[in-house]
């Protein structure tokens, strides 16, 4: 995953690359390390742990110099430690390089340089690239990267500094993500906008074995033939403050809170005369008699949400597969089969590849992304965008949310063209549609009790999440979510499947999250409920007035239901509004969120970061 910078220019560049390795800490946060020019030498920093322990280090060291790059890791190959840290520098310390991805062949290059002499410092696989690039180098950079990119296989985004060429940078990617930024003060290459956006709006994006040579004047690009290529810059309309704190104590909450903006805003792009609908137009739905959705981690479970309304809206079979399995089990897919991709990042290794087995396969891909510019974005053949800006939290609150937003409405323009709805039955569903962040912000005045609950639930050892059919789907993002950031282990079980195995690890105290939003089936949760309580669990039960009546809308402290609890209830419960069963996800998620936040938060996580995590998977 790793986050990349490079900076050529007339200013400092360690302060600039400092600066962008903070805006893409989310990407990884094992390490850090920074490489700067100056009077014929690199001049090198590297810490194991976040950028602040690198930030110390590099206080006691003068760091000078207007040309540098910059990295922070998510380990793939060795262990987090400062040896282990990009950059990485050529036995000579001629060529130094930062590296986010892999280099799937670097056992037989390793084995290869070092039967010529070259000793290695570290056990990166990266370093590879570096003594490569040094093995090749005969006074010419740019040729040196075209014999490495064909001497490499994997997937990588490269910087390349060199001694005998210190005025320039040269950096290519295949699979990962990179962009580079233009400004008249200097120009930079990054893993992504944020890290470069307080110093440029104007970005050009680097399709794959693409070349870009940068120097402080101005930047150049070329193919692996070395033919100049052609690119303008794009200008980027969102600003930095939407990738920043906002007086909120973490992202993610500050997230949670952007959901019902960020729902109108994503509701309307799919409207009639909205950003979305020309794309939704132009498919040929008709032209599918199945639907395939893949994606990875929440991006799935807003999918498995999908299968649900799909079905029962467009009555057209439906499979959700996870994207790293689809990917090698040779679906049975062909022209007739849209493929649904969910990505926040668009830059998902695995949902990448899933896109391209899918197109291999004639089938036609409709990607749901939320990074304007990423892979999957230029590379499906139908892309909508959700509106959710950019999401810094590792854990997905708002993108999510804006994912089923976007997967009912289209679900609901198929179903119309497929003439499964009346045009006043589409209507009717998408006003329910537009009502959910009104009820969202309703959920809010539910928070203090979210917060109460969890500080009795944050010792928990395990929790289950369990829920019936769309309760379900939604279940397993709750639990997805609540062990992501507090380490709590955590499952989802269909309620139905409890007595097939799981209710044995149900003892005294265990907590059971049960959600019952769907009408029908409020019964046989009921059932679920009363097998894990009679077992001595206590349950946190998130259902509306529909599915149980009388639950009302509760907005006090919690304090009150606590007695209750003591007493001997053993469930406490979150209400949220009555809405379509179909859409009721989308509000059940952000009392899981929230749950989850305090969860977390009690326990003294680092939410924004937890660890081993990284936010965009740009690695198998
Ligand atoms: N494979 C490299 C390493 O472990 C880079 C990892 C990444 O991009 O996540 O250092």
């Amino acid at each position: 995953m790793c986050g990349i910078i490079g900076y050529v220019g007339k200013n400092e560049a360690a302060p600039i690359i400092l600066d962008g390795l903070k805006r893409l800490e989310y990407r990884g946060y094992d390490s850090a390390g920074i490489a700067l020019y100056k009077d014929g030498r690199f001049h090198v920093v590297k810490q194991k742990g976040r950028l602040e322990a690198l930030r110390a280090a590099v206080g006691d060291t003068p760091l000078a110099g207007r040309i540098g790059i910059g990295h922070t890791r998510w380990a793939t190959h060795g262990e987090p430690s400062d040896v282990n840290s990009h950059p990485h520098l050529g036995a000579k310390s001629r060529i130094a390089i930062v590296h986010n991805g892999i280099i799937e062949n670097y056992r037989a290059l390793r084995a290869f340089l070092e039967s010529k002499g070259v000793v290695f410092s570290s056990e990166t696989d990266s370093e590879t690239v570096a003594q490569l690039a040094e093995y090749y180098y005969r006074g010419d950079l740019m040729d040196t990267v075209v014999k490495v990119v064909n001497a490499i296989e994997g997937y990588y985004a490269l910087g390349f500094m060199c001694l005998d060429e210190p005025d320039r940078l040269i950096a290519v990617k295949k699979d990962n993500p990179l962009i580079v930024g233009v400004s008249k003060d200097g120009n930079f290459i990054a893993s992504d906008v944020p890290a470069i956006l307080s110093h440029t709006n104007q970005v050009c994006y680097l399709a794959d074995r693409e070349i870009v040579v940068l120097d402080a004047d101005g930047v150049a690009f070329y193919n692996m033939d070395r033919e100049r290529l052609e690119k303008s810059p794009e200008t980027i309309t969102w600003s930095l403050g939407s990738a920043e704190k906002g007086g909120y104590e973490h992202f993610m909450y500050k997230e949670i809170m952007e959901q019902p903006r960020v729902l109108r805003d994503t509701i309307r792009s799919a409207l009639p005369d909205g950003s979305n609908a020309a794309v939704l137009d132009s498919l040929d739905v008709a032209s599918f008699d199945k639907i395939l959705i893949t994606a990875c981690g929440s991006a799935y479970n807003a999918g498995s949400v999908g299968k649900y309304v799909f079905e029962s809206l467009c009555r057209i079979p439906v499979d959700v597969d996870l994207a790293s399995e689809f990917r090698y089990r040779d679906a049975l897919i062909d022209a007739r089969t849209l493929v649904i991709l969910i990505s926040q990042s668009g830059e998902t290794t695995d949902s990448i590849a899933a896109m391209r087995e899918a197109k291999s396969k004639g089938a036609k891909v409709l990607a749901i992304v939320n990074v304007v510019g990423s892979t999957i974005s230029r590379e499906a053949d139908y892309t909508v965008y959700t509106l959710a800006g950019p999401e810094i939290a590792v854990a997905t609150t708002k993108a999510f949310s804006a994912q089923l937003a976007l997967l009912y409405l289209i679900a609901v323009r198929f179903a119309r063209a497929l003439g499964k709805l009346t045009a006043p039955e589409a209507e009717a569903l998408v006003g329910e549609i537009s009502e959910l962040p009104t009820h969202v912000e309703a959920l809010f005045a539910q928070i203090d009790r979210v917060q109460y609950y969890a500080t009795t639930c944050f010792n928990s050892k395990s929790i289950f999440f369990i829920g019936r059919n769309i309760d379900y789907a939604i279940a397993m993002e709750g639990s997805l979510k609540l062990k992501e950031i507090s380490y709590i282990h955590s499952e989802a079980y269909a309620g139905g499947e409890l007595k097939h195995g799981t209710i044995s690890l149900i003892e005294d105290n265990t907590l059971v999250v049960a959600i019952s939003c769907c009408k029908r089936l409020a019964p046989k949760i009921e059932s679920n409920i009363v097998q894990v309580v009679s077992r001595g669990a206590r349950v946190l039960l998130i259902t509306n007035d529909g599915a149980n009546p009388g639950a009302g809308l509760e907005t006090g402290t919690g304090a009150e239901s606590a007695a209750e609890e003591a007493a001997g209830a053993r469930q406490f419960t979150l209400t949220e509004p009555t809405v379509n069963e179909l859409f009721s996800p989308s509000l059940s998620v952000v009392l899981l969120q929230l749950f989850s936040y305090y969860v977390a938060a009690n326990k003294g996580c680092d939410i924004d970061k937890p660890r081993n995590l990284a936010k965009s998977v740009t690695v198998e």
